[in-house]
C-alpha cells in the first residue's frame, strides 16, 4: 500500500462507478424516462460532482451557494429545492431551464413577478408519512417540516394560485427523510403521486420521488428494488412515455465508494483502560455525532507491510480508539479482544462518503486531504486544507 498522508479520504473510483451503473440500470429498467439529480448537500465534493456530472446526472440543490457551485462547475440541468432558496438563484433557475420544486409561499409571491420562462415548476408535498409506514420516518410523530401540506389543504391552496397565473403544474416534488430507507416508503411515495394526480386531474411531466436510498450494503434494498416499487405503484396512473420520473439519491452513491484512514499516534495506558490515539477525528466522519459503530479494518504495520492478522501481538480485551482534538468525547470505538495496536497501526473506515466531508469542521485542524484510487493508483484530489486556505478572505489587519 502507498504510503499516503493521513488523515484523509480515500474515493474509490470503481466502487463509485458501480453504483452509479446499478441506479441506471434500475431505472432504464424500470422508468426509462428518467432523470438523475445529484443531491448536492450530501457531499459536494467538486471531483465527485464532477462524476456525477460525467455519469449524465444533474444538480440537485438547496441553497443559493449550491446553485451557484453547480454552474460554476458546469452543470447544464438544476433541480432546486429547499425551503430557503436565494430570490436571485430562484428567478434566474426560472429563467434558464431548471427544473424548481417550491417549498414556501414566498416562492410563489417571486414567481407571480416573473413568471416561467424556461424552467419547469413543482410543488413539494408534505403529507403524513408516519401514518402510512408508522416508526419510519425521521420527524416521527412531529410530522415532517418539508413542503406544502396535503391534509390541511395547502397544497391545493398553492395549486390554485399557480393556476390563477396561468402556470401549469410540471412536477410533484416528494422527498422524505426516513429512518428506514424502506422499500415501502418509496411505495407510499408513489402512491401519493397517484393520489394526487387522480384528486386534482393533474397531467404531470415528471414526478420527483427524492433520495434516500441506501446503496452499496448487503442485506439492505438495492437501486433495482426500489425502482420496481416505485414503478409498480406509479404504473396505477401514470406511463413513462407521459412522465418522467426523477430520483435525487446523495448517500446511497456516495457514502459506499469512500474511506478515511487514519494513522496511530501513540497508546497510554491509564488505570482505567488503553487508549489508542489517532491523527483522525470523529469529527470527520460523524459530524453529527450521531453514529454508534463504524465500518472499519485495523491494519497493522509489520515493516514494509500491512497486515489485518499480525503475528506475535497480544490480544488487548479493550482498546479504546480516539482522536486528535482536545475533546473528551472524540472517541471512535472501542475494540474489544483485538491484537494490540502501536504507533504506526492504520485504522481505516469505511462506507463514509454521506454526509461527512462537507459537515467536517475547520477545528483544530483543517479539511484533511482527499485521494482518489483507481486500479491502485492514488491520485491527490483535494489538498489539505492549510492556513492559507483558512484565513483566505479574513481581515488580516484587524481593521474592521
Ligand atoms: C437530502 C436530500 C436528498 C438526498 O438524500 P440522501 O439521503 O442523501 O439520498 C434528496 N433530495 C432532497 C430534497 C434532499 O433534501
Amino acid at each position: 500500500m502507498k504510503t499516503l498522508e493521513t488523515p484523509c479520504y480515500v474515493i474509490h473510483k470503481k466502487e463509485l462507478e458501480e453504483g452509479i451503473a446499478l441506479l441506471k440500470s434500475a431505472l432504464e429498467k424500470n422508468w426509462s424516462n428518467y432523470m438523475v439529480g445529484y443531491s448536492f448537500k450530501t457531499n459536494a465534493l467538486p471531483w465527485a460532482l464532477i462524476q456525477m456530472k460525467k455519469a449524465g446526472f444533474h444538480a440537485e440543490v438547496v441553497s443559493e451557494d449550491e446553485y451557484d457551485l453547480a454552474k460554476y462547475l458546469g452543470f447544464s440541468h438544476v433541480i432546486y429545492n429547499g425551503p430557503v432558496k436565494g430570490k436571485r438563484t430562484f428567478l434566474h433557475a426560472l429563467q434558464n431551464g431548471a427544473i424548481v420544486n417550491l417549498d414556501a409561499k414566498r416562492e410563489l409571491d417571486w414567481l407571480e413577478e416573473v413568471g416561467i420562462q424556461n424552467g419547469k415548476v413543482g410543488l413539494r408535498v408534505n403529507f403524513d408519512l408516519e401514518a402510512v409506514c408508522p416508526g419510519e420516518t425521521s420527524p416521527g410523530e412531529e410530522g415532517g417540516r418539508f413542503g406544502f401540506s396535503y391534509e390541511t389543504g395547502e397544497w391545493k391552496w398553492a395549486l390554485d394560485r399557480l393556476t390563477h397565473m396561468g402556470i401549469k403544474l410540471s412536477g410533484i416534488h416528494l422527498h422524505a427523510s426516513t429512518k428506514t430507507r424502506s422499500v415501502a416508503i418509496y411505495r407510499a411515495l408513489a402512491q401519493m403521486a397517484v393520489k394526487l394526480k387522480q384528486e386534482f386531474d393533474l397531467k404531470p411531466e415528471y414526478v420527483d420521488i427524492g433520495g434516500g436510498y441506501f446503496g452499496g450494503m448487503d442485506n439492505r434494498p438495492k437501486f433495482p428494488d426500489y425502482m420496481k416499487a416505485i414503478r409498480e405503484e406509479l404504473m396505477a396512473a401514470y406511463t413513462p412515455e407521459e412522465t418522467m420520473l426523477i430520483v435525487e439519491p446523495g448517500t446511497s452513491l456516495i457514502t459506499p465508494p469512500i474511506e478515511y484512514m487514519t494513522t496511530v499516534v501513540d497508546c497510554k495506558n491509564t488505570n482505567k483502560g488503553r487508549f489508542v490515539v489517532t491523527d483522525g477525528s470523529r469529527s470527520d466522519i460523524d459530524p453529527l455525532h450521531g453514529k454508534s459503530s463504524y465500518f472499519h479494518k485495523l491494519l497493522y504495520n509489520e515493516g514494509t507491510e500491512y497486515t489485518q492478522t499480525p503475528e506475535g501481538r497480544p490480544i488487548v480485551e479493550r482498546q479504546t480508539i480516539c482522536g486528535f482534538t482536545c475533546m473528551e468525547n472524540d472517541r471512535l470505538f472501542t475494540a474489544e479482544q483485538r491484537p494490540e495496536l502501536q504507533v504506526g497501526d492504520h485504522i481505516i473506515y469505511q462506507k463514509v462518503g454521506g454526509y461527512t466531508m462537507c459537515l467536517t469542521p475547520l477545528f483544530i485542524r483543517y479539511f484533511p486531504t482527499v485521494y482518489a484510487e483507481d486500479g491502485g493508483e492514488f491520485t491527490c484530489i483535494r489538498e489539505r486544507w492549510s492556513v492559507e486556505e483558512y484565513v483566505r478572505k479574513s481581515d488580516l489587519k484587524a481593521e474592521g
